[in-house]
């Protein structure tokens, strides 16, 4: 992929310009990533872009860093030597402009330095600068996306067919990063395996519990492909479900398509959260769905746009995001559906595809 760097940083200092601001601080992380292609380590060693509204981009990275850098066109690179002082160097890079704006990233100790060396300057927050471009993804962005949504849905496939009672959460949650690589990510993101009474905790840390006959069991995973993240949740079974459970995930399931259903281009973000906590709450569950419907999905695993009651937002073309609603009963239970969709012209893009029913296995 070759993404249009140089339309992308036209288009930043539009949005800069829309905004009054003068200069575009991007830390280690998402932003920097998004305008100079440059994945930087999040050291405690400072690495800036440094982009001004009216001057030349600049990447400051600390000298044994800058072999890594595949530098772009657009932005020369001033690397620094150990002994010197890199917030100095960025300081010197902003000079008298007065509206900065940084990525949410950045340490704290490095934005306290600049605030000490720059008191006349106004430090305002990058994410709505970089966010209005990030949020809309491109073709190639998409491409991304799917291919890593791909790869995960074959991921849930072997796992369906695998027998998983007997194994410890955090052993599978192990394989479970393997096979993420195996079906073809470049890297393993995050896995959580959470069983029996475990899965009642949305984010559950993998840990020595075996899993057993008769547990339900959350797995929720990504990976990394072009950049790009996948996130997927399936809800296994061990044997055949009771009739609780069995009942409850028919709910969640109703409640998952409502709200892909609520899914289109001018539609409010909330209204899909609305959507699916209206099934649930409908079915007398409404106190055990406890987060909110989805978040958007792309160089980070969550950014925006939140699928939160309160976000009114339009939904546009462009627009990726999950759709995960929740089931969680403290001390028995939890089960969650996953799915990474797109925004479309006409319709929706759905970038997975593997059976959303529960996964009866061994
Ligand atoms: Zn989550
Ligand atoms: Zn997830
Ligand atoms: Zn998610």
């Amino acid at each position: 992929m070759s993404f249009d760097y140089p339309g992308r940083l036209d288009r930043v200092r539009a949005s800069m310009l829309d905004r009054s601001i003068e200069v575009l601080l991007l830390s280690a992380g998402a932003d920097l990533l998004y305008f100079t292609g440059y994945e930087a380590m999040p050291l405690e060693r400072l690495t800036m872009g440094v982009i001004p509204v009216d001057g030349d981009p600049v990447l400051v990275v600390p000298r044994l860093e800058a072999p890594r850098v595949v530098g772009r066109p657009e932005f020369s690179i001033e690397a620094w030597e150990e002994t010197d002082n890199p917030l100095d160097l960025v300081a010197g890079l902003v000079g008298s402009r007065a509206r900065l704006a940084v990525s949410d990233q950045t340490w704290a100790a490095s934005l306290l330095g600049l605030q000490e060396r720059l008191p006349a300057a106004q430090f305002v927050p990058a994410a709505p600068v970089t966010g209005s471009l990030r949020l809309l993804k491109d073709s190639d962005e998409v491409e991304l996306l799917r291919r890593a949504g791909e790869a995960a849905d074959r991921v849930v496939a072997r796992l369906s067919a695998m027998r998983l009672s007997g194994r410890s959460e955090r052993d599978l949650a192990t394989e479970i990063g393997a096979l993420t690589v195996a079906e073809g990510h470049d890297s393993a993101g995050f896995s959580i395996v959470a069983s029996g009474p475990n899965a009642a905790s949305p984010h559950h840390e993998p840990a020595d519990r075996v899993i057993g006959p008769g547990d339900g069991i959350v797995i929720d995973f990504g990976g990394r492909l072009g950049g790009y993240h996948s996130d997927t949740t399936r809800t296994f079974h061990v044997g055949e479900p009771p009739p609780d459970f069995a009942d409850a995930y028919q709910v969640l399931r109703r409640a998952q398509a409502a709200a892909v259903d609520a899914v289109a281009p001018g539609t409010p973000a909330e209204e899909v959260d609305r959507a699916a906590r209206t099934v649930i709450a409908g079915a007398g569950l409404g106190d055990y769905f406890v987060h909110r419907t989805g978040h958007g999905i792309g160089l980070e695993v969550h950014e925006n746009p939140y699928l939160v009651e309160g976000n009114d937002l339009p939904l546009t073309p462009g627009m990726a995001f999950s759709i995960e609603p929740g089931i969680y009963l403290p001390g028995k239970w939890g089960m969650r559906i996953e799915d990474i969709v797109v925004v479309g012209q006409d319709g929706l893009d759905r970038l997975n595809r593997s059976d959303r029913g529960i996964a009866v296995v061994e």
